[in-house]
């Protein structure tokens, strides 16, 4: 089954299901990519902070995937933020990437006590017009950063990529990117494998579909609406993941896991990281 596309306010189509490349090491990465797009992904999601970047490319490469069809992320590291570092940055993404551009980049992290994610986003738009990047977006924004933005530059981002499970679920932020038109993007949708997939409730409803407490989180998620990209290394699981087209979650079944909610953080406040 085909991975529905969602238009972002740039005009570009997003793959809603992506593979996530945060913690796979280096010296695994290039298979593991090329096993996720042999299993049909098309939309990656890495980061400068995640050192893999090179090795990325080499998996894009060795699968002989057309560019055209591949959406690829990448992520300002938090040393980078300035209007030029930032792009000084992505230049240095796309030299490992072996691109000659990306889907999109985001501004990592906010990074409020440095104050600098406002002349990062203008360095952004500059990269954007360069054609290095064809959208831009942030992650880890809470409102009051967004509303910087949009005060003091010209571009609405095109995502925010942001913790949420079934444990944070991020209603008043899912609500502020939706009256902004920007996407929301759920990292570590699975809670990182443990914890949420093993609830209760979630291996219920699993156990009704003949589905994974995964595929459960993950169906969950596509039917609100977010972007996912859970990492596995493991070919099995790579492929179950990609298993969430074939089933529907009803409203009853979509509202207790809505009850899961415990505003519960796995990574870091961003109004507290520097
Ligand atoms: P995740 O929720 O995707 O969980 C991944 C872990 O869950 C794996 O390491 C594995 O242990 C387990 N797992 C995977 N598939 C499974 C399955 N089918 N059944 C059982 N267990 C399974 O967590 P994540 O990697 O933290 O998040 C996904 C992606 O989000 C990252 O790879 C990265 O691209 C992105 N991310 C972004 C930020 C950010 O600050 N922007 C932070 C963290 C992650």
């Amino acid at each position: 089954t085909d991975v529905p596309g969602i238009t972002l306010n740039s005009g570009a189509t997003i793959p809603q299901l992506g593979f996530g490349v945060f913690q796979i090491d280096p010296s695994e990465t290039a298979e593991t990519v090329q096993k996720a797009l042999e299993i049909g992904y098309r939309h990656i999601d890495t980061a400068q902070m995640y050192g893999n970047e090179a090795e990325v490319g080499e998996g894009i490469r060795n699968s002989g995937i057309d560019r055209g069809d591949l959406f690829v992320t990448t992520k300002c590291n938090n040393s980078n933020h300035g209007r030029l570092d930032s792009q000084k940055a992505l230049d240095e993404s796309l030299e490992k990437l072996g691109l000659d551009y990306v889907d999109l980049y985001l501004i990592h992290w906010p990074l409020p006590g440095k104050d600098l994610y406002v002349d990062t986003w203008k360095g952004f738009e500059e990269a954007a017009a360069d054609g290095k990047t064809r959208s831009i977006g942030v992650s880890n924004f809470q409102e009051h950063h967004l509303e910087r933005l949009f005060a003091e530059t010209e571009t609405v981002p095109a995502v925010n990529q942001i913790e949420l499970h079934p444990h944070l679920q991020q209603m008043a932020m899912r609500s502020v990117d939706q009256r902004h038109g920007i996407a929301t993007e759920a990292w570590s949708p699975i809670g990182q494998g443990k914890g949420v997939i093993d609830e209760p409730t979630i291996e219920g409803i699993a156990k009704k579909h003949d589905k994974s407490g995964a595929q459960v989180t993950l169906r969950w998620h596509v039917q609100l609406g977010n972007i996912v990209f859970p990492k596995s290394v493991t070919p099995s699981r790579i492929q179950e993941n990609f298993e969430l087209f074939d089933f529907e979650l009803s409203d009853e079944e979509m509202s207790s896991i809505g009850e899961l909610e415990r505003a519960e953080r796995l990574g870091p406040d961003p109004d507290q990281f520097d």
